[in-house]
């Protein structure tokens, strides 16, 4: 749940849009969009968009720094998940935990959200459908928290957010450029930490991964394609403003 913030009435997630060239150029500052982030996550918190929704006890929204420039989608809520309402809360989280304290990181300078907000019974695969009525949710997270990198955890999170069905062990490790909910940002393929800890040549190939994030996230964001604005862009030049001043 992101820290702090009292919520204001009124926004749901069919607010938060994603961004249009008109909504980048009215940029909100981070306590805005916290707060915003906490309106939508007490709008999901009692979603019923799928039938994921009857057998869950808590939604998983996802945690931590709601202004942060890197953020993780795993694949779904497990048990112990589902009864905290907390995202990766068992021993792939403290796996997640180790990774990223040995680049100098921690769980509070990250956001961690996953493709579903609910518990698949009996933790089986999140269906098409579910994935496809949960998207907004994710996307509004992104569009909110606006960070330069989305790390995917596993095939599921790779595979929904870069729209591409290359599995994991081709793709991981090398950063993608795509533009998620209204933003142009890079996804950085990384083996689920679960993986890691069934297989000590996955647990390696994901602490050389992480040794490339810190890099990654100094790095210039990707040029938005044509017809997403930039907040700059959408700024008329100084010497262009008499074009469409008064005379
Ligand atoms: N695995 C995930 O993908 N997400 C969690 O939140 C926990 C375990």
């Amino acid at each position: 749940m992101p820290r702090g913030a009292d919520a204001g009435a009124g926004t749901t997630v069919a607010d938060v849009k994603p961004a249009t060239p008109e909504r980048v150029t009215a940029e909100l500052n981070a306590a805005e969009r916290r707060k915003r982030l906490v309106e939508v996550y007490r709008e999901a918190s009692v979603c019923e968009k799928c039938s994921l929704a009857a057998d869950r006890n808590t939604v998983v929204f996802g945690a931590g720094n709601a202004d942060a420039d890197l953020m993780f989608v795993g694949e779904a809520p497990g048990a112990e998940e589902d009864r905290q309402g907390k995202p990766f809360v068992g021993r792939a989280g403290q796996f997640l935990d180790q990774l990223l304290e040995e680049v100098g990181m921690k769980r509070e300078d990250v956001f961690i959200a996953n493709t579903l907000l609910c518990r698949p019974p009996g933790n089986r695969d999140p269906q098409p459908e579910e994935l496809d009525s949960c998207r907004p949710w994710l996307d509004a997270k992104v569009d909110l928290i606006q960070p330069r990198v989305i790390a995917t955890l596993g095939n599921f999170a790779t595979k929904l957010l870069t729209a591409n069905p290359t599995g994991i062990t081709r793709v991981h490790g090398t950063p993608q450029e795509h533009v998620i909910g209204g933003r142009s940002l890079y996804v950085f393929p990384l083996f689920h930490p679960a993986a890691g800890l069934r297989t000590p040549r996955v647990a390696e190939h994901l602490r050389e991964d992480f040794r490339r994030l810190p890099d990654l996230l100094a790095r210039a964001l990707p040029e938005p394609p044509p017809g997403i604005a930039t907040a700059l862009e959408g700024e008329p030049e100084p010497d262009q403003l008499g074009l469409f001043g008064k005379r």
